[in-house]
């Protein structure tokens, strides 16, 4: 008679030696491509020993397109698919984190569902990663051209301030497109903070790292789900999350309009002793309106990092897990059982 010490032990059972996590929302035109390139470097994985188990984890979004159900389609011919489901769409970052928490590898690979990261570099990030004994193996962009001038623009403009302001050396050009240890997984996930921009946490951590180069394609398929938004909120995120700069930055402004409305006031009691009847209407407009824009951009700069403890005291969860096909497989085997 089986004991309790019977029971299946879904997560311990199998610890595959790479978990691929991918986030999608609404790619349905780009699934089936992404399978066709991926596939066949996981199974050249298995069958060239690289790795005797894998599992590919595609985190969909909540997405409102086909998403879901061609994932399904997809998990009857291949086991080592696995999808979560996100019940409402979190933002690229939050569904990236999703995949990190539920991610059973040794070493984890993080990659966009629409193949301009290609899925080949993957197996050379892993081969990297053991060969340097690095515990983060970033993708680095060789060569932008295939992005718009832009998105090019805009990103080293990103990169660079990001850069100056926090001082964390994160590697130029190098987006979400990544392999990290167990051990960087861990550490990433007991950071308390919301809205974490893992591009920038991660190389904050200063663990061993190496790079390989790739060179970034066109989307297959779809268009881009970063409009310019949520390009925008995940600069600020960015800057907020690890420089007290922008404060900063206010305090100074303040300091400068603080001056100039001193300049103004002599100017004003000047003109009046000299006996200018000007009706003065002008300079009212323009200092009341110097002031209070500098006050706005003051309290605004505040606002975003109060923003921030506001959603860590909170501790809402950035995204909310509808169905992870894993359990569904581990509780078909405790009913065989
Ligand atoms: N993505 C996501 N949730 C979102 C937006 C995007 O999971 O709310 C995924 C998207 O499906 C893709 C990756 O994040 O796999 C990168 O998005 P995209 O390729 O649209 O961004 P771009 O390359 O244009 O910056
Ligand atoms: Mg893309």
């Amino acid at each position: 008679m089986p004991g309790p010490y019977a029971w299946p032990m879904p997560h311990a059972r199998h610890t595959p030696d790479l978990s691929i996590v991918i986030p999608m929302f609404n790619e349905e035109a780009v699934l089936p491509l992404l399978v066709d390139r991926l596939r066949p470097v996981t199974e050249g994985m298995l069958t060239d020993g690289v790795v005797t188990a894998y599992e590919v984890l595609a985190v969909d979004d909540g997405s409102t397109d086909a998403t879901p159900v061609v994932l399904q389609r997809l998990r009857r011919e291949w086991p080592q698919l696995r999808v979560v489901r996100l019940r409402a769409n979190a933002g690229h970052q939050a569904a990236l984190t999703a995949g990190l928490d539920r991610a059973r590898g040794a070493y984890i690979a993080t990659l966009d569902a629409d193949l301009q990261d290609p899925p080949e570099a993957v197996r050379q990030m892993l081969v990297a990663a053991r060969a340097e004994g690095a515990d983060v193996v970033y993708g680095v962009r060789t060569d932008r051209s295939t992005d718009s001038r832009f998105k090019r623009w805009t990103a080293g403009l990103f990169y660079r301030t990001q850069r100056a302001l926090s001082g964390v050396e994160a590697p130029l050009d190098a987006g979400d497109f990544r392999l990290m240890s167990r051990a960087t997984v861990d550490a990433v996930r007991a950071l308390p903070e919301h809205h974490r921009v893992l591009r920038f946490v991660i190389p904050a951590l200063g663990f061993p790292s190496t790079e390989v180069g790739y060179r970034r394609e066109e989307r297959a398929a779809g268009e881009s789900k970063y409009p310019l938004s949520k390009m925008l909120r995940l600069s600020i995120d960015a800057i907020t999350g690890f420089s007290l700069a922008p404060l900063r930055f206010a305090t100074w402004l303040g300091l400068l309009g603080g001056l100039a409305a001193l300049g103004i006031l002599t100017f004003a009691v000047g003109s009046r002793l000299a006996g200018h009847t000007l009706p003065g209407w002008t300079s009212t407009v323009v200092v009341v309106s110097a002031v209070g824009a500098v006050q706005l951009l003051a309290l605004g700069i505040l606002g975003e990092y109060v923003g921030r403890m506001y959603a860590v005291m909170q501790g809402r969860p950035s995204y909310s897990v509808a169905h992870d096909s894993l359990e569904d497989a581990s509780s078909q085997d405790q009913t065989r059982t």
